[in-house]
C-alpha cells in the first residue's frame, strides 16, 4: 500500500471511529452508557422519548391495561409546558428520564452548554414531579465532549437502545414488525410519544404500534420492566 492509500485508509478509519464514538449505541467514549440488559431473562424495557405530549395519556392507558411499566425520557421544555402529563406518568409504575431541555444535537457544543441544558431539564422534571431522574438519553443518540462531566455532576447514566422503532417515519404495522422482529431478552426498545419539543405532534403510529407490540411480546413470554429495573438486575 502506498503512502497516499495509507493516509486515505487512516482518515476513513478515523472518520468511522468518530461516527461510532458519537452515535454508536455501544460507545462509552464520552461517558458511561448502557444499550441493553442481560440475556437470560425474558424482560424488555419499553422507552418513550420526546414527551410528554397529548399522546402520552393514550400510551399510559394502553400500558395500564397490561400493568406494564415503561420509561419516559422527557424534554424539560415539554415538561414545563405540560407538567400534569409528567405527573400522570409518575402516577403509574413508570420511570422518568432526562432527554435534555431543548432537544438539540450536542455535537460541537461546549461542555457548559451541555451541562446547562440537561440541568434545566432535570430541574423542570423535579419541579413537576418531585422526582430526580437517574437516567439520561441524548437527543439523536449524540454524545460529545462534556457528557462525562454532565453525567457525573447530575448523577445520570446514559441509556441508548437495542431496538429502535423508527416510529417518526414508519406506519404502525412496520413499527410493530421491526420491534417484534428484533426484541430479545434484555432489549431496550426506543419509541417516541413526542417529536422533539413540538407541542402537539402526531404520534398516532406509535400509539397504534404499542397496542400491537405489548400483547405480542406478552404472548412470547416476555414481561416489561423500567430501564432501572432491567439494568440494575444485570
Ligand atoms: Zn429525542
Amino acid at each position: 500500500m502506498n503512502t497516499r492509500a495509507r493516509v486515505a485508509l487512516g482518515a476513513s478509519l478515523a472518520a468511522s471511529f468518530a461516527a461510532w464514538a458519537v452515535r454508536g449505541r455501544s460507545s462509552e467514549v464520552f461517558g458511561p452508557s448502557v444499550w441493553r440488559g442481560k440475556t437470560g431473562r425474558k424482560a424488555i424495557a419499553l422507552t418513550f422519548d420526546d414527551g410528554p405530549s397529548p399522546a402520552t395519556p393514550r400510551i399510559l392507558d394502553i400500558l395500564a391495561g397490561y400493568s406494564a411499566p415503561a420509561t419516559f425520557f422527557q424534554c424539560g421544555e415539554n415538561v414545563a409546558r405540560a407538567p400534569e402529563l409528567s405527573r400522570a406518568v409518575c402516577a403509574g409504575p413508570h420511570e422518568i428520564g432526562n432527554h435534555s431541555h431543548t432537544h438539540p444535537n450536542f455535537a460541537l457544543k461546549r461542555p457548559a452548554y451541555i451541562i446547562d441544558d440537561f440541568l434545566r431539564a432535570q430541574r423542570a422534571i423535579e419541579d413537576a414531579t418531585s422526582r430526580t431522574p437517574v437516567l439520561m438519553r441524548p437527543p439523536f443518540g449524540v454524545r460529545w465532549f462534556g457528557f462525562r462531566e454532565m453525567q457525573e455532576r447530575l448523577g445520570l447514566m446514559c441509556i441508548m437502545w437495542s431496538v429502535i422503532g423508527l416510529d417518526w417515519k414508519l406506519g404502525a404495522p412496520d413499527i410493530a414488525g421491526r420491534v417484534l422482529a428484533h426484541a430479545r431478552d434484555g432489549s431496550i426498545v426506543c419509541l417516541h410519544d413526542g417529536r422533539g419539543t413540538l407541542k402537539d405532534p402526531d404520534a398516532k403510529p406509535t400509539v397504534e404500534a404499542v397496542r400491537r407490540i405489548i400483547p405480542s411480546l406478552l404472548e412470547k413470554g416476555y414481561h416489561f420492566e423500567t430501564v432501572s429495573q432491567l439494568v440494575c438486575r444485570t
